[in-house]
């Protein structure tokens, strides 16, 4: 798990990443909120100051593969220096301050309702009985608070795996606020037919919508939104560079000896963190790591560049050039993921490059862009 991570699978932002901690069948995320401020919330006074409470809350996120998962969250009070008042720092995540379950959890209980008894997605969710019910009474009751999607100009979708039991979840996000406009069972296209039903005519003023490089959704971009760019953006293009580069770890370890296999093994981590989250150590591994295995620190190397044009980057002229240059390094190697690599970035140029054309979009995530700077490699 990372910060990203949290981001694209769990729908948490804000929040930063810092452990995990394993219990049988559940992950324990510790995570610990990024707010720096918070009005007080009895007298909108900007004069507080939050407190660590040095306690946690536990929240129950979406099920990873058969894994239960937990956000234990730092809780921290808001003390009000005009009012006295002291409350509790509110968790974006949840629905509201007594939920111990988040937004995401709960949408994906509602889907789930469509075809099973309150019973069975209680055993699916691990939650129990009662939440389910108060979930979708909830839902009844205010029809799941739903955001206006005339005013959204920036869409995310992306498909998230929720192991072998759910298989796959599509989820629509607005850019702008982070916020889940929309959860369809399975992936592609016709999962997003009843949001589509939605949208009705008010697509039209939708400038881009980000989504995966494996491309399962531009045809249904191109068909129900065709004034909308398609964006490839930062996270879905290391994400791929990262599975390639797997690909190429797991054939070098095959045809090594069980010796060599091993320490390649445990090193995986090395090649997928970002260098500069790296400690002293963990560094020094890489370079060895590197020299041992000279493809595979070659691709490493070449990942590190291209989180580079990211952070570099700063016009869409040399976003462009520098893609370029890397298209062309890669394919004078003689390595097959880079070669694959260079031919995916040749044939999505300009998805790629509408990351910079729609500076709102950059400027939109930069909260949660900052963040992604230190953790995409994870
Ligand atoms: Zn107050």
């Amino acid at each position: 798990m990372t910060t990203s991570s949290l981001y694209h699978t769990q729908g948490i932002r804000g929040y930063t990443y810092q452990k995990t901690e394993r219990k049988e069948k559940t992950e324990i995320y510790c995570l610990h909120s990024q707010a720096s401020h918070c009005d007080c919330p009895k007298c909108k006074s900007r004069e507080t100051s939050l407190v660590k409470t040095g306690k946690t809350r536990d929240i129950r996120g979406l099920f990873i593969g058969s894994k239960k998962t937990i956000m234990r969250v730092a809780t921290r009070r808001i003390i009000c220096q005009d009012c006295g008042a002291s409350t509790q720092e509110p968790i974006h995540f949840c629905s509201d301050s007594y939920v111990r379950h988040t937004k995401w959890a709960a949408r994906f209980a509602l889907v789930l309702r469509a075809d099973m008894s309150i019973k069975a997605v209680a055993q699916h969710t691990g939650m129990n009985w009662e939440t389910v019910k108060k979930i979708e009474k909830n839902w009844l009751q205010k029809k799941y608070k739903r955001v206006p999607i005339g005013d959204v100009e920036y869409l995310g979708i992306d498909e998230v795996y929720l192991g072998q039991t759910f298989g796959f979840i599509t989820v629509v996000r607005d850019m702008d606020s982070g916020d889940v406009l929309f959860v369809g069972k399975g992936k592609g296209g016709s999962a997003l037919d009843p949001f589509k039903k939605r949208l009705g005519r008010r697509g039209k003023h939708i400038k881009a919508v980000a989504i995966d490089m494996a491309n399962s959704y531009s045809a249904w971009v191109k068909e129900v939104l065709p004034n909308a760019d398609i964006v490839y953006d930062h996270f879905h293009v290391i994400k791929l560079m990262n599975e390639r580069m797997n690909n190429l770890r797991r054939s070098t370890m095959n045809k090594l000896e069980d010796e060599q296999k091993k320490e390649l093994k445990g090193k995986r981590f090395l090649l997928l963190k970002n260098e500069e989250n790296l400690s002293e150590k963990g560094a020094d591994e890489l370079k060895k790591l590197r020299f041992e295995f000279k493809d595979l620190g070659t691709a490493s190397m070449m990942k590190e560049y291209l989180r580079n044009i990211y952070k570099l980057a700063d016009s869409y002229g040399l976003a462009r050039t520098a893609f370029l240059l890397w298209c062309e390094k890669a394919e004078a190697s003689d390595i097959f993921c880079l070669k694959q690599m260079a031919k995916t970035i040749r044939r999505r140029l300009d998805g790629l490059l509408a990351y910079w054309k729609h500076e709102k979009l950059t400027s939109a995530s930069q909260e949660g862009f900052n963040n992604k700077i230190g953790w995409l490699g994870g």
